[in-house]
């Protein structure tokens, strides 16, 4: 009896210890793929022309102090930006959200009253979206699941509770840190050396330098042969691009299966 228990706990043992293994296998394979993924993403031509896209985001607006300037500025160079806007703003200012929208820029949701979404529970941080996120539809008419946390502050509860209902985190890659307000000329520095393919920059809403800073931004971008694309815009050719990549996989796949689905139907 005890030996054919210490049997079957050994068999349960080496059972956990297989599945653990094959757990770690598979884990193994799709860290391969997503890295092959990645990496060919990055090889796949992306802007005809030789162009780099590059996405310019404006946070915490609307206000009446700089949001029609950077409106103007845009307009004149020609570029599409995203804005994130907070709600509360959005309900004191909805002439400024119907202009940005009207001019044909993108906007995202940046909460409703900017707080650490972090400190809040579920309900509040679906609470602070869902607000901002019915007061851009009753603007623009479109409901947009692009959100932006404030201070870029996040943990798995954010990640978690925004992904499942549908929302999509946009972080940055560029931040010159314009809301520590140092001088037009470190901003316009700190974000043209940051700039690349994809990238994502983060300015503000309000700000003097960021103003001064914005038309020399663009124009040296420009002249690194950036083009201006909109957050939705990005997205949608990176989802594009990735539907053009698992597609290829899955043919080479069907074409000569790899040695793990060999192994399997043996
Ligand atoms: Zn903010």
């Amino acid at each position: 009896m005890i030996i054919k228990k210490l049997k079957d706990k050994l068999l349960e043992k080496r059972y956990r210890v297989i599945l653990v293994m094959a757990f770690l296998l598979l884990m193994g394979v799709a860290a391969i793929i997503s890295r092959k993924s990645e990496m060919e993403l990055r090889s796949l031509p992306f802007s005809p022309g030789g162009f780099k896209e590059i996405a310019l985001t404006f946070d915490d607006g609307p206000v009446p102090s700089a949001t029609p300037k950077i409106l103007e500025v845009l307009n004149k160079e020609g570029v599409k930006a995203t804005f994130f806007v907070v709600g509360k703003m959005v309900e004191k200012y909805p002439w400024l959200l119907e202009r940005i929208w009207k001019e044909g820029h993108d906007v995202g949701n940046h909460t409703y009253s900017h707080p650490d979404l972090t400190k809040l529970s579920k309900k509040d941080i679906l609470e602070e979206l869902d607000k901002t996120r019915i007061l851009i539809k009753k603007i623009t008419g479109k409901d947009t699941y692009l959100f932006r946390p404030p201070g870029g502050r996040y943990d798995n509860k954010v990640i978690v509770t925004t992904t499942l209902t549908g929302y999509k985190m946009i972080l940055w890659t560029d931040y010159p840190g314009d809301y520590g307000c140092p001088s037009s000329k470190v901003i316009y520095q700190r974000t043209v050396s940051k700039a690349e393919d994809e990238g994502i920059i983060l300015l503000h809403n309000g700000l003097d330098a960021t103003l001064d800073a914005l038309p020399k931004i663009i124009s040296e971008l420009k002249k690194g042969k950036y083009r201006f694309v909109t957050i939705s815009e990005l997205m949608e050719e990176i989802r594009e691009k990735e539907s053009v990549y698992f597609e290829k996989f899955e043919r080479e796949q069907k074409a000569s299966p790899s040695p793990l689905e060999m192994a399997v139907t043996d």
